[in-house]
């Protein structure tokens, strides 16, 4: 509630500004700009601020919406109305085509690959005879609204006002939609995700169509506002301006952009009228004390001043701390299943697979199977290959030889999206989650696949039935793991042994046949472990499918059927756990041996004795 009140306040102020005569002409004007530049920097934070990838080209897709409308309503009459429309979809198929070539870049070539086609698409600007060359085009209409010509700047500031706050509404609905939970997890969890079934390429181009948009929306009531359009605001360095805006403000945040902007534009103000008087010249050095603001700000606010804001407001209402206190989302109706097999039936068969590390080799042939209802021990020494194994049969990492069957069904080569949307779920042996993200929302992303939320209906909010049903699933698997009263913690915030269970909640929730959990009790406590083991069994009985890679022996043998046990990438032993304790290769590799006194030819021959 306390939050609502800052937002209330501010739409007020907002609301009556231009409509009070005692407000300056000069506060409108830069208030414009301030929200125009905030609607392209909000693209930012999605894009760059929360799916990590980084764009120095927005300022182009200002242009290209700019341009359309200049062209469209002086040349052929057009609507403005229609004209913007025009714009969106020119927008996004430029950007689509763009983010096709360019997100496959990797690391800094992106960065780059932006700076190209953000330069390539001034100078188009600049160069084409039609557009007007570097002159541009003068002269355009302003916009009507119902008959009404917002010609004035007291006018148009309303519409771009209304304008930026649904943007900012319809993208912070996005965030924390399902579509949203993913495209949360592009910047440091794609991997994971990509285990989860979410296709993370197209949620690359999805934002990236929508930050481009968003700049176009820009674009469009600039061109109406000036009445004229010309290359310079659409070059380089107003892409970086607008980055700089989104990271001072706060990368992260969808507010974050209206204060960056604010913040940005404020300070250039000001230094263009401070600094000639200071230098003693006029010559453009405001571009300078940005960068070395920059650098401080990132130094002591690396988040932005999005963060400092809201935990300040916090900090006066007392809004922090009461987290735990929230009720768990409402019953819903549950998500579809799938068809359970029935116990015994073969689940997984793992034939002979090899995997290379150039010389090293991690997996060498090994097979096993994995019935239904069924908990098979995957044990070794560290560096036996036993997460390598994980890897190769949920897709992570391609197979150097070898075939994995599930259900019958050969997934050698498929991708890990593919083969968790059949039905194997995992955890990983270095915990992989969202820090930042609830521990409730981290597991509703492993539901992921299991509803069909778009971007579109996320933004507008029409998804509630659909998110209800996800956060549901998401609770009723946490308080299944004994994790119900930290459903609102954030997730970074638990203990790592916390964490991991949060990983089987997460992997649980995607409603799979067969589980690979890579060393779930490790960092319990005794009696969090025997928890475990009771939900583990628990699972079994309901007919899940289980491999388990586990170094504490007592919980292994209290749940495992059937252990595999591999040294050096080799599989060493096979069986009922009862024997294979008994094995004295397995003894040797694993528990240290037996029989140290043995001298070492005689050795030599038991292991591979026995191991054949
Ligand atoms: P375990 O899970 O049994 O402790 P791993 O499967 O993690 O063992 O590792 C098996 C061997 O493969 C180790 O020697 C490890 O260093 C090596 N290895 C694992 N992943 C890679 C990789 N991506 N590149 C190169 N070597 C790797
Ligand atoms: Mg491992």
């Amino acid at each position: 509630m306390s939050n609502r009140i800052p937002l209330f306040v501010f739409i007020v102020v907002l609301a009556v500004l231009p409509a009070l005569p005692s407000t300056p002409e000069f506060w409108i004007t830069q208030l414009n700009y301030i929200g125009l530049a905030a609607m392209v920097a909000l693209g930012l934070v999605l894009l760059t601020g929360v799916g990590g990838l980084t764009s120095f080209g927005q300022a182009a897709f200002v242009g290209l919406g700019a341009y359309t409308t200049a062209v469209l309503t002086s040349h052929y009459d057009a609507s403005p109305w229609l004209a913007l429309i025009a714009g969106l979809l020119l927008t996004a198929g430029v950007a689509y085509l763009l983010g096709l070539i360019t997100l496959r870049l990797s690391g800094h070539y992106l960065p780059l690959g932006t700076i190209a086609w953000g330069l390539s698409l001034f100078y188009l600007f600049g160069n084409l005879d039609w557009l007007g060359k570097h002159d541009g085009i003068a002269g355009l209409q302003p916009i009507n609204v119902f008959g009404f010509s917002l010609a004035s700047g007291r006018h148009i500031y309303y519409l771009i006002w209304v304008l930026l706050l649904l943007s900012l509404w319809a993208t912070s609905n996005l965030l924390s939609s399902r579509p949203g939970r993913a495209i949360r997890a592009l910047k440091s969890g794609a991997g994971m995700a990509e285990s989860m079934g979410v296709d993370t390429a197209s949620y690359k181009i999805v934002i990236f169509v929508w930050a481009a948009l968003l700049a176009c929306l820009s674009g469009w009531i600039y061109a109406h506002m000036q009445r004229a359009v010309s290359p310079s605001p659409f070059g380089l360095n107003y892409g970086i301006e607008y980055l700089f805006m989104a990271v001072v403000g706060g990368a992260g945040h969808v507010w974050g952009a209206v204060v960056g902007s604010a913040v940005i534009l404020g300070l250039k103000d000001q230094l263009q009228n401070l600094l000639p008087k200071l230098l003693d010249t006029n010559a453009n050095f405001e571009l300078i004390v940005f960068g070395v603001l920059m650098i401080v700000m990132l130094q002591y606010a690396g988040h932005g001043l999005w963060p400092i804001l809201a935990s300040a407001w916090a900090r006066v209402t007392g809004g922090a701390g009461q987290r735990r206190q929230l009720a768990p989302p409402p019953a819903a109706q549950p998500l579809p299943q799938r068809e359970r097999p029935r116990r015994g039936d073969l689940v997984l068969e793992v034939q002979e697979i090899r995997k290379e590390f150039g010389g090293l080799v991690a997996v060498n042939d090994i097979s096993f199977d994995v019935r239904a209802g069924e908990i098979v021990g995957l044990i070794g020494p560290n560096g036996a290959g036993k997460s390598t194994t994980f890897n190769l049969i949920s897709g992570v990492l391609p197979l150097t030889r070898g075939r994995v069957c599930f259900f019958g069904e050969n997934i050698s080569g498929r991708s890990a999206r593919e083969i968790a949307r059949l039905g194997v779920g995992r955890t990983f042996q270095h915990v992989q989650l969202l820090p930042g993200m609830s521990v409730l929302e981290n597991v509703a992303l492993g539901a992921h696949m299991r509803a069909h939320v778009g971007v579109v209906s996320g933004a507008l909010h029409s998804d509630r039935a659909q998110e209800a049903r996800l956060l549901h699933e998401a609770a009723t698997q946490l308080q299944r793991v004994g994790l119900g009263d930290y459903l609102y913690e954030q997730a970074g915030n638990l203990a790592l042994g916390q964490q991991r269970i949060l990983e089987i909640a997460r992997a649980l929730a995607s409603d799979p046949t067969l589980l690979l959990l890579d060393e779930p009790a490790a960092g319990l406590r005794y009696k969090e472990k025997q928890e475990l083991a009771q939900v583990l069994e628990q699972l079994r009985e309901e007919g899940m499918s289980i491999l388990l890679v586990e170094h504490d022996m007592d919980f292994v043998m209290r749940l495992t059927n059937h252990l595999v046990v591999m040294d050096f990438g080799t599989k060493l032993a096979e069986g009922v756990p009862a024997d294979v304790q008994k094995n004295p290769a397995v003894l040797e590799a694993y528990l240290g041996g037996i029989d140290d006194d043995l001298p070492e030819p005689e050795r030599a021959e038991a292991t591979t004795g026995s191991a054949a």
